[in-house]
């Protein structure tokens, strides 16, 4: 049937272009009153070592499986199964010296320590040997997981949602920017719980460096500036409790302590 011999097609057509031209106005309307129906949400940022200024997170990328010794403690055999992506909230990301509150819905926490890396611009399909070039700073962080309900997700072939991207779940510590610190592709990386070493490993060991990292990602997502990859943990993974004290290091980019709460 065509558009004409169908008034309410007709209707509904006239009806959403008048819709879609008082959506412009009224955009624009609050473009320039800054207007919201709601509270706009925070800014989530981090941050940056040398300046007071702080880094703007726009999306939450993390690594799984992106060390072989983690991932044959995993079960996984990353021969067969390369790395792989999943995503945190931007809120998931908070400053180190908040403390971890022990997270509702689990009997499981456990820590993994890793290396964030910062981006200060992006695109899609980039060269690994061009990658470096979008780096803005790199730093500490942890990607803490509710164990349990991992493995309740993967045991259902469910979505890693609910394990991963809690609250909170990212405690962070301050980007060293390239600019005055260098690019941080080699170093120990170390995670100890109240004083003895769980995790000491070598960035070397990512089965995705960086620049591979980020290459792979940009033939998924458009990336841009703000977006934050956490690059995954090696070997040493376990869990804590409240008032376990975690530490996370990595040469050259300090140390953060976090106390479970
Ligand atoms: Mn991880």
């Amino acid at each position: 049937m065509k558009d004409q011999d169908n008034p309410s097609r007709r209707r509904f057509l006239a009806g959403s272009a008048a819709a879609a031209t008082a959506a412009v106005i009224s955009k624009e309307a609050s473009a320039q009153e800054g207007d919201f129906v709601i509270d706009p949400p925070d800014v989530i940022s981090m941050e940056v070592v040398g300046t007071d200024a702080r880094f703007p997170i726009r999306r939450v990328f993390c690594l799984g499986r992106n060390y072989r010794a983690h991932a044959y403690e995993s079960g996984d055999d990353p021969d067969v199964n390369p790395p792989f992506f999943f995503i945190k909230p931007r809120d998931a990301i908070v400053d180190y010296r908040e403390g971890h509150p022990y997270p509702q819905g689990t009997q499981a926490l456990r820590y993994e320590g890793e290396m964030v890396v910062a981006l200060k611009s992006g695109g899609t399909d980039i060269d690994p040997a061009d990658a470096l070039d979008h780096v803005y700073g790199y730093g500490v962080g942890l990607d803490m997981t509710r164990q349990d309900l991992q493995q309740e997700a993967q045991r259902l072939s469910r979505p890693w949602a609910i394990s991963k991207s809690f609250d909170k779940s990212a405690p962070v510590g301050p980007l060293y920017p390239v600019e005055t610190h260098g690019h941080a592709v080699s170093g120990r990386i170390w995670t100890s719980v109240n004083d003895e070493i769980k995790q000491d490993s070598d960035l070397d060991f990512q089965i995705w460096s960086v620049p591979v990292g980020i290459s792979i990602l940009s033939q998924h997502y458009e990336l841009a500036a703000g977006d934050i990859i956490m690059t995954g943990t090696p070997e040493g993974i376990g869990l804590v409790v409240k008032g376990d004290v975690l530490r996370v290091g990595i040469e050259g980019l300090g140390e953060i302590e976090v106390k479970i709460t």
